[in-house]
């Protein structure tokens, strides 16, 4: 995105905000907490900014992926409200991120610059401290603006610093936004690498990992010269850093710890092959991979490639001599689906996504599959049906809806179409168009009584919505 469009957007909010003077204080003196209410109001504008500027992962295997990762991490770590939003941006550069309400947003390239799973996991295991010792308030509480409006034009420029890639983001946001963003004190990184640290180990990771993947920061570091991405500024890799964090490795002894997962492995390969420049180079690549050494993860890799370049018949031919290897693993299984369904097998990939639902039900990543399978047989009414169960679980997920419009466009239910994309446009932020949707849908709803006075609901909530202006 141009700069210029960045900075019209941040000053349009700047004046949102003056114009509501009634904001409050952050935080009671008392307590000198920032209210659950403030919280969510922050990650709310957060996230609205984040789905509408970042171009983001939209691939259900590797959001499951790192959801169960997360929450399992977040079992030793000190987080009470484990009610996370887990973002992946769709940007090749190393970087990971925390934010207030439990967002945590991966970048695609934290993938392809963490050697393992214990490396990946020490990321986001600082993260999690990032969270727990509400790093973001405390950096909030100590500045010398503390209302609500000037965190929310913070919150707004950092998401849109993150989403875009882009720290000089900042530069049209008022003086003291300057020194904010992400960038915590030296203090609050010492701390969030401790913790992070204890976190990693208490879920049974190698010591190790996390002073490796500093080492691999740095390395990177020099690699990028003047161009350093948002991840490596806002976390500079000093020789201490690293230092300490061998020692305290070497504090606990040789205890070894989880190095790797085949899970990992999978999730790394599949987007090694997503990001490169051309489909075709990814079949080269990984082709010559095999080659070399025709272990799990370039045989996975290869097989994704091949599909990517539409060779459905030979992507096939290489996941099910995975399967055969490991026929309970789900990324195979729900990844063998995939490719039935691009090749329009759709029959036969309705038989193995039910089966493997029989095993896991509710899985997220099969679900989806068998959303898209029913909508590849034109049994559309029931693709909408198991999407609708979906979204009860996760309605805050604009692509989520965004499928669920589609959906709906090709069964006809024009009504539920434009709901649905009203519903999407909201998490997104834009009011304005979420109305004009749900007009529509309002003028086809005359002779359903429910569904007009729920429209009717919502369409005055966003009026009043638009009216504050936040
Ligand atoms: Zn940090």
């Amino acid at each position: 995105m141009p700069k210029t469009l960045i900075t019209l957007f941040l000053l349009s909010n700047f004046a949102y905000a003056q114009v509501d003077i009634e904001l409050p204080e952050l935080g009671d003196r008392v307590s000198g907490a920032i209210s659950e209410a403030e919280v969510e109001l922050l990650s709310q504008q957060f996230l609205q900014q984040v789905y509408s500027q970042a171009a983001l992962i939209v691939d259900p295997i590797i959001q499951e992926y790192s959801e169960l990762l997360l929450y399992r991490l977040s079992e030793t770590s000190l987080v009470n409200d484990r009610n996370f939003t887990v973002i992946l941006i769709d940007d090749s550069s190393l970087n990971a991120f925390a934010a207030p309400g439990g967002i945590v947003g991966i970048n695609g390239g934290l993938f392809l610059n963490a050697d393992n799973e214990s490396q990946f996991a020490s990321v986001l295991c600082h993260e999690l401290a990032h969270l727990s010792q509400r790093h973001f308030q405390r950096n909030v509480l100590r500045s010398q603006d503390r209302n609500l409006a000037s965190a929310l034009i913070l919150v707004s420029s950092i998401a849109i610093a993150i989403a875009t890639n882009n720290p000089g983001a900042f530069i049209a946001g008022p003086a003291f936004l300057q020194q904010q963003s992400l960038r915590y004190s030296r203090a609050f990184e010492r701390e969030a690498d401790r913790f992070g640290f204890e976190n990693c180990v208490a879920s049974g990771y190698d010591p190790k990992a996390m002073g490796e993947m500093f080492e691999n920061m740095a390395a990177l570091r020099r690699f990028y010269g003047d161009n350093i991405p948002e991840f490596l500024l806002t976390h500079p890799i000093s020789s201490t850093r690293v230092s300490d964090a061998f020692n305290a490795a070497d504090q606990l002894g040789d205890i070894g710890g989880i190095r790797n997962s085949l899970n990992y492995k999978l999730i790394k390969s599949r987007l090694e092959a997503d990001y490169e420049d051309l489909p075709i180079n990814a079949m080269r690549v990984f082709e010559n991979k095999v080659l070399n050494n025709s272990n799990i993860q370039n045989i996975y890799g290869y097989s994704r490639a091949l599909s990517l370049n539409g060779r459905f018949e030979e992507s096939l031919l290489q996941i099910n001599e995975l399967l055969d290897i490991y026929p309970k693993n789900l990324i195979l299984n729900t990844t063998k689906v995939e490719i039935l369904r691009e090749s329009k097998k759709y029959e036969e990939a309705l038989i193995l996504v039910n089966e493997q639902l029989e095993i896991s039900p509710k899985n997220y990543p099969l679900t989806i599959e068998k959303a898209r399978v029913l909508r590849g047989l034109e049994k559309t009414i029931a693709a909408e049906e198991i999407l609708r169960d979906t979204l009860l679980r996760r309605n805050l997920d604009p692509s989520l809806w965004f499928l669920l419009s589609e959906i709906q466009k090709d069964n006809l239910n024009v009504a539920g179409y434009h709901q649905s994309r009203a519903e999407y446009f909201i998490l997104l932020g834009q009011n304005e168009r979420a109305l004009n949707e749900l007009q529509f849908a309002l003028k086809l709803s005359q002779d359903n009584f429910q569904t007009f006075e729920i429209i009717m609901i919502k369409i005055n909530n966003l009026r009043e919505k638009l009216n504050k202006r936040i």
